[in-house]
């Protein structure tokens, strides 16, 4: 999904960088490759790739993220979509 993009400068994704403990699991979660770690701290190098689906955010022991709605699941959020285009209220299936 690397050429997704969302509308600019809209996605909610926050990153404290002060609290970050550079652990990687946001890089390992992120269906975007939003992040990279660089000094052992996440950088935001995709802000508006970002789909807001939250899975930086539930994995991040320190809580160091901020995202909305954020709620861990990308089927979720692209079943969200789907269903606010069509009309339909289709459910991703997986949680
Ligand atoms: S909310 Fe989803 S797409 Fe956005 S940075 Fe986090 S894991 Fe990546
Ligand atoms: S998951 Fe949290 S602590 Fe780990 S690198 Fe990402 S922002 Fe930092």
């Amino acid at each position: 999904m690397q050429n997704f993009r969302y509308i600019d400068k809209v996605a909610t994704l926050s990153l404290d960088r002060e609290s970050c403990i550079g652990c990687g699991s946001c890089v390992t979660v992120c269906p975007h490759r939003i992040f990279t770690v660089t000094e052992r701290k996440a950088v935001i190098e995709d802000h508006d790739a970002c789909m807001e689906c939250g899975a930086c955010a539930k994995n991040c022991p320190v809580e160091a993220i901020s995202v909305t709605p954020g709620v861990g699941c990308a089927a979720e959020i692209i079943a969200r979509w789907v269903n606010g285009f069509t009309g339909r209220k289709i459910m991703p299936g997986c949680c």
